[in-house]
Order: C-alpha cells, then structure tokens, then sequence
C-alpha cells in the first residue's frame, strides 16, 4: 500500500542548493519512495539560533510503502550521508529533512512525532507546504493553509522566494 508524505528540507551549510537536490534525488532513488511535488526554494531567516547563515528551505510530496519509522531511518541515513553533525540545537546544517505529515497519522514516539510538533508555528515550513498542498487543515487553527498564509496569520518576514525548482525528471510536474 502505497501512502502520502510531506517531508521538509533546509540546508545553511555548503552548497544548499545542491544539498536540498541531492537530497530530494536520492530520496526519489530510494527503493519504495517516489517524489510526487516538490515546492519552489525559499531562503530564510534562521529561526531558534540566530547566529548563522540564512536557510534554504522547501517541501516534497512523496508517495512510499513504508511505515512512518522506516522512512525516518531513510531521512536520516541521507542527512548523515550529506555530511550533517549535529552539534547546536536548531544549528547549522548540511541537510534537515523533517517528516511533516503521513496521511492522517498521529504517531508520538520517542524518535518520531507526526504531525511534525513544531510545523504549525513555522512560516520556512507552511509557505513552501502550501505552494504544493494548499488545502490541508492545519492541526492547529483548524484552517487550510491557503487561507493561512493569504490572510496573514503567520509572520511571513523572513521567508524569501529564492528559486523555482527545476527538478525536471525528478517528479512529474502537476498541472493546474
Ligand atoms: P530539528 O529538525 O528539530 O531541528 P533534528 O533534525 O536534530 O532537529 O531532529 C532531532 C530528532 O527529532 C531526530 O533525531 C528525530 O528522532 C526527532 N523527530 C521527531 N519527530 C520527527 C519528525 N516528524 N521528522 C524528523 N525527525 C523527527
Ligand atoms: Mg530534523
């Protein structure tokens, strides 16, 4: 059974760019994993710890067969491999990959809360979700994050359109 999943991605350290496409590719080239969308880039203010380069953030669609906890060993396989330490709380990173949502999951394990428990209040995570899934519900407000991040209900300062993705071959474009 094949299940839907939003997974964010930020990077400040080296080269972002091809950090967050590296990681999205091989994602994609993951056994049991497909990239459905994938969001425009945006750079952003380091939220947290504040001393430290802007971030380059964006958010995926995928579709995948596995369960929640093996998708995490996946994610997190690929952050240690792009060279992530984990040395500062909310620091500098080569790549963060963040499971957001998985169908309508609720999961609170020690290593995996989903919904991700912080999503609701980041605008780095909403703007780019809502660029590909405008219509879900935030667990939070209640309302869908289009009318969110229209009418202003979270601070979108610091959250900068930077690029639109140009992952061609790597999921199919949705048309409107
Ligand atoms: P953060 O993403 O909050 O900046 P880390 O990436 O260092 O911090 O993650 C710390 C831990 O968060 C991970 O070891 C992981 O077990 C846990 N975690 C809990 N829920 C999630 C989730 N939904 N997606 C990714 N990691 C999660
Ligand atoms: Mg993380």
């Amino acid at each position: 059974m094949r299940n839907q999943a939003f997974i964010a991605l930020g990077s400040n350290l080296g080269n972002r760019e091809e950090n967050l496409l590296a990681s999205v590719e091989r994602l994609n080239r993951s056994e049991g994993i497909d990239v459905i969308r994938a969001s425009s880039i945006y750079e952003t203010d380091p939220v947290g710890y504040e001393n430290q380069d802007q971030f380059l953030n964006m958010v995926i669609e995928i579709s995948t067969v596995h369960h929640p906890l093996d998708l995490l060993d996946i994610t997190q396989q690929i952050e240690l491999d792009l060279g992530r330490e984990r040395d500062i709380v909310n620091g500098p990173r080569t790549v963060d990959l963040d499971i957001l949502l998985f169908e309508q999951e609720e999961l609170d394990v020690n290593e995996l809360q989903i919904p991700h428990p912080r999503m609701w209040d980041r605008a780095f995570v909403l703007i780019p979700l809502a660029e590909i899934a405008p219509k879900i519900i935030s667990g939070k407000s209640g309302l869908p994050l289009n009318t969110i991040i229209n009418e202003s209900f979270i601070d979108k300062e610091g959250v900068k359109w930077w690029k639109q993705w140009n992952g061609e071959g790597i999921y199919e474009p949705i048309e409107s």
